[in-house]
């Protein structure tokens, strides 16, 4: 047909993106009596970019670091292009993590925080070295790389922390209010980039936030968070001109 085709095009024709990539299947955890969240159920694209959507202390946290493997669930499975990886340790699950207060090394470069998942994998120095200027480009932080992370804003130290996730390629990167210490302008910035660089790496992702706005602006698809449970899974539009239910409504805005 004589039109230009991408590298992506190709690849996505070989073997085209799945539907239910992540599948989240009837999760739930308590902590003793206090029931933390409930009867998950959810199906995300290869590609999509979800947000989990909620007041705090619904659960939000408690349910990322679950499917990170950081927190044992009571019930339930989580399959990754349908292998069931829910009793697998974290670090050979594929998924990366973004935290809200970063969690760097702070007696280590740039380079070297980054550098951090590859050391543990046994990557070879010379490799290492590529991957980290590589995923340093990606987040605009190349002319950082030997600086310590007190000698960074807040902004920066947080791009350091995704290139420390991005540099094993994850299949799936969670990120947990990865903006929310950040002063406004900066945060409009960073949550572009992510944007950004979500897209160009076409990076399954599921980030947390209890702002309405930044759930709009990023999302393909918004799961809203309520007492443990997802009350509604839909796109920005679905959620804001049809909102199921009083809670739905109430905390997109309606207020009637
Ligand atoms: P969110 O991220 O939406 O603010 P969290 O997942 O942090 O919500 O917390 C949900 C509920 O679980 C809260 O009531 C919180 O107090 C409780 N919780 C979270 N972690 C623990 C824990 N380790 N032990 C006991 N209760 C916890
Ligand atoms: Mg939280």
């Amino acid at each position: 047909r004589g039109e230009a085709t991408s590298a992506r095009d190709v690849v996505d024709a070989v073997n085209p993106p799945r539907s239910d990539y992540l599948q989240l299947e009837g999760l739930a955890k308590a902590f003793g009596a206090t029931r933390v969240f409930q009867d998950i159920q959810a199906d995300i694209a290869q590609g999509e970019f979800i947000t989990l959507l909620g007041p705090s202390g619904c659960g939000k946290s408690t349910l990322l670091r679950s499917i990170a493997g950081l927190t044992a669930l009571d019930r339930g499975s989580v399959r990754i292009a349908g292998e069931d990886i829910t009793h697998l340790p974290p670090r050979k699950r594929g998924i990366g993590m973004v935290f809200q207060h970063y969690a760097l090394f702070p007696n280590m470069r740039v380079a070297d925080n980054v550098a951090f998942g590859l050391r543990m994998q046994r990557v070879e120095r010379e490799a290492r070295r590529h991957r980290v200027e590589e995923v340093l480009r990606l987040v605009e932080l190349e002319a950082h790389a030997d600086k310590y992370p007190h000698q960074l804003s807040g902004g920066q130290c947080q791009r350091v922390a995704l290139a420390r996730a991005l540099v094993v390629e994850p299949q799936i990167l969670l990120m947990d209010e990865p903006l929310s210490a950040l002063d406004a302008r900066i945060r409009r910035h960073l949550r572009d980039q992510i944007r950004d660089i979500q897209k160009t790496l076409g990076l399954t992702t599921l980030f947390v936030t209890h702002d309405q706005e930044e759930a709009m602006m990023l999302s393909d698809r918004i799961f809203l968070m309520h007492q443990g449970r997802i009350l509604q899974q839909g796109d920005a539009e679905q959620l804001y001109t049809r909102p199921v239910g009083r809670h739905a409504a109430g905390f997109m805005g309606h207020y009637n």
